[in-house]
Formats: C-alpha cells, sequence, structure tokens
C-alpha cells in the first residue's frame, strides 16, 4: 500500500526543526523568453543539474537525508536540495520555486508523490522524478525508478519523459488505487496502528480477513448501473497498490483509460490463493473479479463509507465520484520504465 505523511512524525519534526527555516541552494531565475523556448522542445531537451529541484521527506530518517544530500552534493553541487517537514510547506517550496526549476525530484513514497502531483498535474512544461523512500512505493515501481541517485539523476538529465494519467476521487488526486471495502479496511486499520512497517501491515491484513463483511454498493458507469454486495471495489490508475502487490495486472497509466475492479465476496479459503495471485499479477484469471475499463468517470453509491487513495484511509459522506483529469503529469521516463 501507499505511505503518506506521517502526522505524528512530521509534527514533532516541525518542532524541533522550524527553527532551522529551509534551505535551498543554487535558485536560479529564468527569464520569460528562455520559458517560452523550452515549452515548444520540452520531449527533446536535455535537463541541466542548476535545473532540478531534489525535494525531501523528513519520514525518509535524519540520517538517510545527510545520506541523500552527501550523495547529490557528490554528483554535482549545482543541484538544489531541500527537506520540506510538512504539507504545508511542501506547498511553500512548490509555490515559491515552480518557475524556478525545471524539473523536481521527490524522495518519499506514495503519499509525497500524490503531493507533489497536486501542483505538477497541470505544468506540462514542468517534469516529476522520484527517489523511492516510502513502504509500498507503488507509483516509483510501476514508472521504473530504483533507489541509485546517480541513475535517477542521469535520466533526469536525459530529458525524456512519460505524460501519466492522474485520477480524481471526490477532488483528491490519485495516481495508483483508490477503493472500498477490503483494502480500505485494512488501510483504515493500519493507520491506528504504532509502527508504519510490514509486520504491522501484515497484521491488519490478517486481522481484516476476520473482522470485514461484505457491503452493498451500487456503481454507475457510462450507461450501466451495477448493483450488488462486493469484497472490494477498485479503482486503479497504474497496476499495483504498491509492493508489487498487482491488483490489476493489465492497467496501465498512460492510456487515458482507467480501471473499476470489481470484486465479488469469496470463500475464506480463497483469501491465500487470492494473495498469491494479487503478487503473481494472475488476478485476472480470477473468477471473484471483473474488470471494466473507464474512459471518463463513475459514481459508487454506498452504506460502506470508508474509502482509501493510494493507500491513505478517507471517508465520504454522500457518494464517491471518480474522473479521469485531463490534465497529466510528466514524468522522468527512467531506464527501466516499462511503457512507451
Ligand atoms: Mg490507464
Amino acid at each position: 500500500m501507499g505511505q503518506g505523511w506521517d502526522c505524528a512524525l512530521f509534527y514533532n519534526k516541525t518542532v524541533t526543526l522550524a527553527s532551522t527555516g529551509f534551505f535551498i541552494f543554487n535558485t536560479t531565475l529564468k527569464s520569460v523568453n528562455d520559458y517560452d523556448l523550452r515549452i515548444l522542445n520540452l520531449n527533446m531537451q536535455q535537463i541541466e543539474n542548476k535545473d532540478i529541484l531534489v525535494i525531501i521527506n523528513p519520514n525518509s530518517g535524519k540520517k538517510q537525508i545527510t545520506k541523500i544530500i552527501k550523495k547529490i552534493n557528490a554528483l554535482s553541487p549545482n543541484i538544489s536540495t531541500i527537506v520540506t517537514h510538512n504539507i504545508e510547506e511542501l506547498k511553500n517550496v512548490f509555490q515559491l520555486n515552480i518557475e524556478k526549476y525545471e524539473a523536481f525530484i521527490v524522495v518519499g513514497g506514495d503519499g509525497t508523490v500524490n503531493e507533489a502531483i497536486k501542483y505538477l498535474h497541470h505544468r506540462s512544461d514542468k517534469l516529476l522524478g522520484v527517489l523511492p523512500a516510502g513502504s509500498g512505493n507503488g507509483f516509483a515501481r510501476e514508472l521504473g525508478f530504483k533507489k541509485s541517485i546517480k541513475s535517477l539523476i542521469r535520466d533526469t538529465n536525459n530529458g525524456d519523459s512519460i505524460n501519466v494519467d492522474v485520477l480524481s476521487v471526490n477532488g483528491k488526486n490519485c495516481i495508483n488505487a483508490a477503493g472500498l471495502g477490503f483494502d480500505s479496511f485494512v488501510a483504515h486499520d493500519f493507520q491506528k496502528r504504532d509502527s508504519r512497517g510490514l509486520k504491522s501491515y501484515i497484521f491488519s491484513v490478517i486481522k481484516s480477513m476476520f473482522v470485514f463483511k461484505p457491503f452493498n454498493a451500487t456503481v454507475i458507469v457510462d450507461e450501466e448501473i451495477i448493483k450488488g454486495i462486493f469484497q472490494m471495489i477498485t479503482i486503479t490508475n497504474t497496476r499495483q497498490f504498491g509492493n508489487n502487490a498487482l491488483i490489476s495486472p493489465l492497467s496501465k497509466p498512460n492510456d487515458g483509460i482507467f480501471e473499476l475492479v470489481l470484486v465479488e465476496p469469496f470463500p475464506f479459503y480463497i483469501y491465500p490463493i487470492f494473495i498469491i495471485q494479487l503478487f503473481l499479477g494472475l488476478l485476472k484469471e480470477s473468477k471473484y473479479l471483473r474488470y471494466i475499463p473507464v474512459k471518463n468517470s463513475l459514481t459508487i453509491e454506498s452504506g460502506c463509507k470508508k474509502y482509501h487513495i493510494d493507500g491513505e484511509p478517507k471517508t465520504f459522506a454522500n457518494n464517491l465520484s471518480v474522473k479521469m483529469l485531463k490534465d497529466k503529469v510528466r514524468v522522468v521516463k527512467t531506464e527501466h520504465c516499462r511503457y512507451q
């Protein structure tokens, strides 16, 4: 599952680190003419190190941050770096620097990427890169981002990019998957736990297997109205939740289509088979699943009000409305990217 900002952690960090303020190195302003010319040749253009800003989520850990900054400085002292301590600071960083840099590399998990996309999905002249540092790293895995800063900077310098779809789920951005039912039950349980590690996550999954009950829902998609009892209703932009849990093995993040995955209730003994199929990318073959490609939008009505976006637990009041955003986010095309 994706993992976002850990509120408790970053509030502590804000208290202790607020006095240190922001540290931005090598800020370079561009002229308007220079800017216009760049837009014309976006997909051809190489990115210089002075036009890259690396934004680090402190959840990576203090030691890790020092290590990352050291590595970046060793590669090139011209690359700017900044540590943000909470969502407000991240917003300020984008607002103050969006015109100053061409490429923004975020260091964090899906939650960090999700936040960054708020400021980049309508900016086709900007480039997003990811150094994965979360627990699930679904988006980074899908787009071929590895943990090597060196190869990430090299790929960013190359300037090759891929336009990735973004979904809107009740007005909030979604990059990997959203949904209600079993997966959101797990996300809500996981949030209550002290530790956000894999062990805690597995414990949440096992507990949910015993406690969770299927739910009624109505899905309105195009002309079709689907009523039923479900184990899970998932909306996918990419193939996975994170950690290579491939809920929708045929999804592509750049085809302008998202997938509706309807999971019927299944007997308890199917759980281990479901989990094995999930990680092997074989869920397409399960008789309990139905996949519906959606071009524009859909609405879900249900008494089950808990859902998740990229693994982050949420609740809704009335309906769940999902739309394909016409704006896309321009992402660094890594050498490991599986999409054209
Ligand atoms: Mg797609």
